[in-house]
C-alpha cells in the first residue's frame, strides 16, 4: 500500500500519469472515493500517461457508463454510479471487457463487488481540507 497527497487537479493528473507507467497492459483498477473526490481526474491522468488520449478528451462516463480510449492499447473507463441493481450491471457485459488485454478503470465498482475480479488494483481518494486529496494505492 502506498499513499500520496496532491493539492490540485493538475497534481492528481500528474499522479495518474505516474501510476499509468506502472500499470501492466491488462489491469482492472477500481477508483474509490466520494462524488467530486477526483476519480475521473485521476482517470484522465492514467489515460494521458498511457498516451491513448489527451486529458481534455476524457469526460465522465456517468451517463454513458463506458468510455473507450485508444486504438491498439485500449483503456475502458466505466462509471457504475447511476446503476441501481446487479441486473443493470449484468447487461454491461463487464466480464467480456475484463477478459480483454486492456486497462479497465471503474468508478463506483465497489458498489457491485460480485462483478469485480479479486485480482484488481484499487486507488482510494479521500478529500482533505482545501483542494488536497489523500490517494492510497493498493495492489500495484
Ligand atoms: P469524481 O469522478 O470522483 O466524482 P472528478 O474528478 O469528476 O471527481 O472531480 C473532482 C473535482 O475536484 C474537479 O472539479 C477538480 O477540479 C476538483 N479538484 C480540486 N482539487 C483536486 C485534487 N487535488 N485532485 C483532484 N481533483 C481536484
Ligand atoms: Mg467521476
Amino acid at each position: 500500500m502506498r499513499t500520496f497527497e496532491t493539492d490540485s487537479e493538475e497534481g492528481t493528473i500528474a499522479l495518474g500519469v505516474e501510476l499509468a507507467r506502472e500499470l501492466p497492459p491488462k489491469a482492472i483498477v477500481l477508483l474509490v472515493g466520494n462524488l467530486g473526490a477526483g476519480k475521473t481526474t485521476l482517470a484522465m491522468g492514467i489515460v494521458k500517461g498511457r498516451r491513448v488520449a489527451e486529458p481534455d478528451e476524457v469526460s465522465s462516463p456517468t451517463f454513458t457508463l463506458i468510455h473507450e480510449y485508444g486504438g491498439g492499447n485500449k483503456i475502458y473507463h466505466i462509471d457504475l454510479y447511476r446503476l441501481d441493481t446487479a441486473r443493470d450491471v449484468a447487461t454491461l457485459g463487464l466480464e467480456e471487457l475484463f477478459d480483454r488485454e486492456a486497462i479497465v478503470l471503474i468508478e463506483w465498482g465497489e458498489r457491485f463487488p460480485e462483478f469485480i475480479p479479486p485480482q484488481h488494483i484499487e486507488v482510494r481518494i479521500a478529500q482533505l481540507p482545501d483542494d488536497r486529496r489523500r490517494i492510497t494505492v493498493l495492489n500495484l
